[in-house]
């Protein structure tokens, strides 16, 4: 995995936990995680311990108004690491359930619906995910849609509790989008979905401020 992240603000509905797969062949321009493409990078993240984390974040909050609603996963690819995908999703619900939690399962992949269709791992380790969200990113074809980056990707509810809870944001397009920063030993991770131009806004902000980047993820 590339990394863990609670709580995610910016990347479904509610406050969750975020897991970012690590490695990604596909190489759309203009992705701004370049970080996370070589498969190489990144550390090992345990079922045990993806499972631990999970459990703890699913008693934040206990379900208030502030507490952890669900798992987004991310990357990178995740259908690169189908076997892995599946296993870390079946431990989310196992979870979620002995917790008592109707806490969704949302999942990001770069592979377009087609692609997943005509690969059994690929279908069977989304199987277990409450909603999808698919396609590659095209820098391209701008988008106001909530949480994606370009207006092919497409946002499929996949359970009764996906619909539920994503319905509402099917052709939601929100003003401004989400953006979290966070800063941590020295780095600067923007999660969310920015729109053409927010990361150089960013960029030129903290310039002002006197705060200038040594690399980026969003650049070659
Ligand atoms: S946008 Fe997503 S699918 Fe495309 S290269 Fe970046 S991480 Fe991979």
């Amino acid at each position: 995995m590339s990394q863990v992240v609670r709580p995610v603000t910016s990347l479904g509905p509610g406050r969750r936990l975020g897991v970012w797969f690590q490695g990604c062949p596909l190489a759309c321009p203009g992705c701004m995680s370049r970080h996370t493409w070589d498969p190489s990078g990144g550390a090992e993240l345990t079922v045990e311990r993806f499972t631990a984390l999970w459990r703890e974040a699913l008693a934040d909050g206990t379900g208030g108004s502030d507490g952890i609603v669900g798992l987004t996963v991310s990357g990178g690819e995740p259908l690169e690491q189908p076997q892995a995908l599946a296993e870390l999703l079946a431990a989310a619900d196992e979870e979620r359930h002995r917790a008592g939690r109707a806490a969704d399962l949302l999942v990001y992949t770069g592979w377009e619906p087609a692609e997943i269709e005509a690969d059994p791992a690929a279908t069977a380790a989304l199987a277990g995910a409450d909603a999808v969200i698919t396609g590659r990113y095209r820098a391209g074809q701008p988008t106001a849609l909530i949480w994606r980056g370009s207006e092919n990707q497409r946002l499929t509810p996949r359970t009764a509790l996906g619909r539920e809870r994503y319905a509402p944001y099917l052709d939601h397009r929100p003003e401004r989008p989400e953006l979290q920063v966070r800063v941590t030993a020295g780095e600067l991770r923007v999660i969310g979905v920015p729109r053409p131009g927010d990361l150089g806004r960013i960029e030129r902000d903290l310039a002002g401020r006197g705060v200038t980047f040594r690399e980026t993820s969003w650049r070659p």
